[in-house]
Parts: structure tokens; sequence; C-alpha cells
């Protein structure tokens, strides 16, 4: 059995800033108010029958969406982006330009992009091995992360 969790009607969101390294248009900073959507399969197990407590992972997504919002969103992992520093301020060069913001101002993610395919990956990550951890009996998750309403990206991972 599935339970969906709609990230727009569940409060689920963070605003935050990012951009795509060489990208004509996203290569700018820009933001998202991105909204995150959950389907989570399993067997009904546990006192109650459920797949999962829809309190339980809403809290979890509310987790990490609360470290992201209001950020800007760095992928350390990317290939265009040379890192000067990553302590009081995060300093940077992509293809000549240079940026350098206030570490406070930044989420850092060890990831090669911050794009919503790379973030509903990550979040999915997060979010099956949080579940696991607390012993729900999940087969998968799956999490979309929209940026804003209209577009977004699914993930999902299975055992
Ligand atoms: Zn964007």
């Amino acid at each position: 059995m599935k339970i969906v969790i709609n990230g727009i009607h569940a409060n689920l969101r963070f605003s935050a800033a990012h951009m795509i390294p060489k990208h004509d248009s996203c290569g700018c900073i820009h933001g998202h108010s991105y909204i995150v959507d959950v389907v989570v399969e399993g067997e009904r197990s546990g006192k109650f029958g459920f797949v999962a407590d829809f309190k339980e992972v809403k809290g979890i997504v509310r987790e990490i969406c609360s470290v992201m919002d209001h950020k800007v969103l760095i992928p350390l992992k990317n290939q265009f982006i040379s890192f000067k520093s990553t302590e009081e301020s995060v300093e940077f060069d992509i293809d000549g330009k240079e940026y350098k913001l206030p570490a406070d101002d930044c989420y850092l993610l060890d990831l090669k992009s911050t794009s919503a395919e790379d973030l509903a990956e990550y979040f999915t990550e997060k979010v099956f091995q949080k579940l696991k951890d607390h012993g729900a009996k999940i087969s998968s998750v799956e999490v979309c992360v929209n940026e804003g309403i209209g577009q977004g990206a699914f993930f999902t991972k299975s055992e």
C-alpha cells in the first residue's frame, strides 16, 4: 500500500536560491518556492496498521526543508565551480564569475548540482534512510521536488 503527502497542502515547502552553472538562463542566481511531495510504499504494520505515520514522514521532510529555507544552495561537487573557501564566507568562481557569500546565507550540499533532479534524489535518500532507521516496513520512497507549481522532478528509491 502507498501513502501520499501533497506538499502544497501539507505545507512541505521551502524557499531557496541556486544556480545551474553554464546554463543560459539558470546560470545566474535565482530562487524558487519549492514544494515537496512524498509517496511511501510498504507493508501496513504496527499497532495502527500504518504504512508510515504521516506525522513522522512530514517531520522528516520538514527538517530537510528547514535547513535549506532562505539559503543559497551550493553544490560542492559541481565540476564547473572552483571553491576558494567554504569557511566564514563561501568563495567560488564559475567561468570567471566571482562569488563571495556569507557562510550563514549558504547551505552546502555534497551534490553535483542543485537541480530539481538532484534535490529529489537527495530528499529521497534521506527520507528512505530515516524511515528505515525508525523501523518502518517500507519498500520504496518517491519524492517530487517541485520548483514552484507546475514543474518538478521525481526520484524513487526501492529496496
Ligand atoms: Zn532554478
